[in-house]
């Protein structure tokens, strides 16, 4: 998916390389490309204007760091930007109620069946019990589709035969899941070829009935600016509370992806990426920024690395500890580490029993980090490696050297005495293993 958009964006951005400095002129035309590649992969017109002017506006404010190259630094602005436009955060599920009750909303075709399937399908693994009612009433086969879904995900299918008022099934599939104490009941609704007056008096009928935890408003991505419109006029007519957007397996142009929440302002919660029933994402706008830009390997590859360093460092540390050899120059790095993940006390306090050396250590704060970073840089490589060599002299020429008071080089040398403490209590591997909780 996104092929074209990719090379695309990834083509205007490489004129940027090279060049030293982003200016108004070198800007221009990229900006004037990458316009030209979000309109050619179908993004809304004005929503392309108005993301490339914010990228341009962006882009002209920032300084190039010697680090990065313009062109770096310009896929960066364009991938923040694309995740704004998409949402910026993911989007969770509302489980409200008991039974919790989800409705689904779209034309025909779009994948409504399917993904009520999908959706059962991933709250059962996370040990839902659910319910699929059928209200699809006017397509004969729709509720024997819905029989099939669910025998192959092992869930239950309430439906009516011969029953012609789809209101009164949601009610009596309600009543049955109240019954049998599920959980999760999903209503899966007729749609038409277009929005029409029927179709949007029945929904918002049930709507007003059932009063559903969370409305979804399911739309195919393949027939693109189409999708932005029907999802328009839904949304002019029902409320909805997020968009599932299917078959973005197929040849999709990607811009409904791209423009729809801009246009509707509701988040994207799912994708459909194929006719299985595990073919079901979560939405994440910044991954799919990062894909569309073709930087889709970059993050989970950066995640990989950084567990694989993880590992590593925990088994090293732990050798050192049990040697007793964890130095001041470990402690530095910890401390880089801790910089990733925030507060020290806050870390500490994650883990039962705990909490009392955390008071013992104070907070460890973004200032305290700089500060401890300057000291440590002003001992000697013996003394970072062997702190107890730190007798009072050479602590008051650390102080003399880092320009720090006397109390502040103590202070390290106490949340040092305390982290070894610390990690030596924390049975797999000290900071490592407290991050790792952190992050869950
Ligand atoms: P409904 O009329 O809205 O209920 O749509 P259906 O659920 O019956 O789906 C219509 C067609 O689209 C079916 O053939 C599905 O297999 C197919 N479909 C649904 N979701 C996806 C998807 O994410 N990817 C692909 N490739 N096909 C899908
Ligand atoms: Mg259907």
């Amino acid at each position: 998916m996104f092929e074209n958009l990719s090379n695309n964006l990834a083509k205007a951005i490489k004129t940027l390389k090279g060049q030293g400095k982003i200016t108004e002129i070198n800007v221009a035309a990229t900006v004037k490309e990458i316009r030209r590649a979000l309109i050619q992969a179908d993004v809304n017109y004005k929503v392309a204007k108005q993301i490339t002017d914010d990228i341009k506006t962006n882009a002209l404010g920032k300084d190039v760091l010697a680090a990065v190259s313009p062109g770096q630094l310009f896929t960066k602005v364009v991938s923040d930007e694309l995740t704004k436009l998409m949402g910026s955060e993911k989007a969770s599920i509302n489980l409200n109620g008991k039974p919790a009750i989800i409705l689904m909303a779209g034309l025909q075709g779009s994948g409504k069946t399917t993904f009520s399937a999908k959706l059962a399908n991933y709250l059962k693994r996370q040990n839902k019990s659910v319910l699929l009612v059928a209200c699809d009433i006017y397509r004969p086969a729709a509720a024997e589709q819905l029989h099939v879904l669910g025998q192959q995900i092992d869930v239950e299918v309430f439906s009516k035969v011969d029953h012609k008022d789809a209101i009164q099934i949601a009610q009596e599939g309600i009543e049955y899941a109240k019954n049998t104490h599920k959980q999760v009941v999903i209503i899966d609704t007729a749609g038409r070829q277009t929005v029409d007056v029927g179709m949007m008096q029945e929904i918002k009928k049930l709507q007003d009935t059932v009063k559903p935890a969370e409305t979804l408003f399911v739309v195919d991505a393949m027939v693109g600016q189409d999708a932005v419109t029907t999802a328009q006029g839904f949304y002019e007519q029902l409320h909805f509370d997020g968009i599932v957007l299917t078959k973005l397996d197929g040849d999709t142009r990607g811009g409904a992806a791209l423009s729809i929440r801009a246009v509707v302002s509701k988040p994207i919660k799912f994708i459909g990426t194929g006719e299985k029933l595990t073919d079901l994402d979560l939405f994440y706008p910044d991954r799919m920024a990062q894909r569309i830009l073709g930087m889709g390997d970059v993050v989970s590859l950066v995640e990989r690395a950084e567990q694989i360093y993880d590992e590593q460092e925990a088994k090293k540390l732990s050798q050192k500890l049990r040697k007793n050899q964890f130095n001041l120059d470990d402690f530095y790095s910890q401390i880089q580490q801790l910089k990733k993940m925030g507060n020290l006390k806050d870390l500490v306090s994650m883990i039962p029993g705990m909490s009392k050396i955390a008071d013992n250590a104070g907070n460890i704060g973004e200032e305290n980090f700089k500060a401890f970073e300057t000291i440590i840089f002003s001992m000697t490589p013996q003394e970072r490696a062997q702190p107890s060599l730190l007798d009072p002299n050479r602590r008051a020429r650390v102080a003399k050297g880092s320009g720090m008071p006397i109390q502040e080089v103590n202070r390290l040398l106490k949340q040092f005495e305390t982290m070894c403490q610390l990690m030596k209590q924390t049975q797999k591997g000290g900071i490592q293993h407290m991050m790792k909780l952190a992050r869950k």
